[in-house]
């Protein structure tokens, strides 16, 4: 049987030469492996208290949906600089060359809501970590971080577990 880790594609030198970009768009088309995903993306949270799912853009936003959807809790997009129309918080990170920012509405969350933060791929952890800063800027309790794919040599594992995270990834 196929596992979630035979429906991604590997894209050499994209976005940049020397890049091996894992693509999870073929995970999403296909109709058994985008559910195997949402499933297993899961599984770890069966019977705990999940108020709302948080996805960072923009393939979080795919996984996310479909995990809210599962657990009928709300969706709250984390969204890169000047995409959310309302007041928004901020938080800067570090990227290879520069930096970034991403944003959450101000009212996304009420203090004390438990939410699970969904992305793709987890690197270096810096966006996740800045997702997960914004969250408890806005007072949210993270149950875990749950992303698809682990590239292991980048460290953002150790770096989201050293911020006492707890990390739920489906393959390497
Ligand atoms: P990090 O901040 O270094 O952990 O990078 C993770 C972020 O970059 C996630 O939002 C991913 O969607 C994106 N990303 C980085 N590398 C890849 C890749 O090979 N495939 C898909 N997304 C990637």
């Amino acid at each position: 049987m196929k596992t979630v880790k035979d429906y991604i594609r590997t894209i050499v030198d994209f976005p940049h030469e020397g890049i091996l970009f894992r693509d999870v768009t073929t995970l999403f088309a296909d109709a058994r492996g985008f559910r195997m995903a949402v499933d297993q993306l899961l599984a770890p949270y069966a019977g705990l208290r999940i108020d709302k799912v948080a996805g960072l853009e923009a393939r979080g936003f795919i996984l996310g949906g479909a995990v809210a959807h599962q657990l009928s809790t709300g969706f709250v997009p984390i969204r890169k600089k000047g995409k959310l129309p309302g007041q928004t918080i901020s938080q800067s990170y570090t990227l290879e060359y520069g930096e970034a920012v991403v944003e959450m509405h101000e009212d996304a969350l009420q203090p004390g809501e438990r939410v699970l933060l969904v992305d793709d791929l987890l690197a270096t952890g810096g966006t996740a970590e800045a997702g997960i800063r914004l969250l408890e800027r806005l007072g949210a309790e993270i149950v875990g971080c749950a992303f698809v794919v682990d590239l292991p040599d980048l460290g953002g594992r150790k770096k989201l577990e050293g911020m006492g995270m707890a990390i739920h990834t489906l393959c390497e």
